[in-house]
């Protein structure tokens, strides 16, 4: 497929950055993951928006505005031969010709964007649920903050790998604070519980898609501290993302969620984030 790198389009398996690149050495960068249907990219606003936030938090001068990102990207979906894609793009602090940690002086950002074959969930997998585990939350204390430096989100999904499961729930004093690539929500006693968005967790897309999907269909739930806990008796666990959208977690540290299967607020929002994104995709 093709990528952007740079200002170039050209094939990703020919696209080239320097070693000296921060991105390599430091781990700084931005990124963001932009699902999109039918060739259509699905809330791009918002991510280029939490783009901008992070590049704030970091003091990294956005390279492009809003129209330049989005006819960047728009020219990668183009010219991809699959319809559904995860469009991945990314800044760092780029290359400069020595390796000091501070900010380099007159280099210019590295920018690239690449895109994927959207992954979908079987629906197997969405009929059983996924097994979850849980660890203590290792990063570090800007998670609100989209950057390249994902080692301790790396070791926390490989954790759950190990063990057979899909994803690793992190844990922070004594508070359930989100997935080590998702957002997690609860449901205890019929009222939906989501984290608040503060700088231990990612903002994330989908997390306020089902917000705004709670509001929208009446459903009671409520934005504040999650006990350990609360995760473990609950009714329903579910993480989601821009990938795995809503995906009930059946299963924690070997223990069943509930009944142990999918419950019926999961399957709900399921169908409403998938009549949502029709409706948003037609307009
Ligand atoms: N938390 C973390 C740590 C993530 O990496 C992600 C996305 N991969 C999310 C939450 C979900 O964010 P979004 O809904 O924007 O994909």
């Amino acid at each position: 497929t093709t990528c952007y790198l740079n200002g170039d389009y050209l094939p990703l398996a020919e696209a080239r950055v320097s070693p000296l690149d921060r991105g390599f050495l430091f781990g700084d960068g931005a990124y963001e993951v932009i699902p999109v249907y039918s060739r259509r990219p699905f809330r791009i606003g918002e991510h280029l928006r939490r783009l901008q936030q992070t590049l704030d938090g970091i003091r990294l001068v956005n390279p492009h505005t809003v129209d330049e990102w989005a006819e960047r990207i728009a020219r990668i979906v183009a010219a991809a031969p699959f319809a559904d894609q995860s469009v991945y793009l990314q800044v760092t602090r780029g290359a400069d010709t020595k390796r000091d940690h501070a900010f380099p002086k007159d280099v210019a950002p590295t920018v690239f964007i690449f895109t994927a074959p959207l992954t979908t969930t079987p629906d197997s997998v969405r009929a059983s649920g996924v097994a979850a585990v849980t660890a203590p939350d290792e990063r570090w204390a800007r998670c609100d903050l989209k950057v390249v430096a994902l080692l301790a989100n790396v070791l926390a999904r490989q954790h759950a790998v190990d063990q057979g499961c899909a994803e690793t729930i992190l844990l922070r004093d004594g508070c359930m604070i989100e997935g080590a690539a998702s957002n997690i929500f609860v449901v205890r006693g019929g009222v939906l519980l989501a984290p608040p968005k503060d700088r231990r967790m990612l903002p994330g897309i989908t997390y306020d898609v089902v917000l705004e999907l709670a509001a929208a269909h009446g459903v009671p739930y409520a934005v504040r501290d999650i006990a350990e806990a609360e995760l473990r008796s609950a009714d329903e666990v579910w993480m989601t993302s821009s990938t795995k959208e809503v995906l009930a977690i059946t299963t924690l540290d070997g223990e069943p969620v509930g009944a142990g299967v999918p419950g019926p607020l999961a399957q709900r929002m399921h169908d409403w984030y998938q009549l949502f994104k029709d409706e948003v995709m037609r307009r």
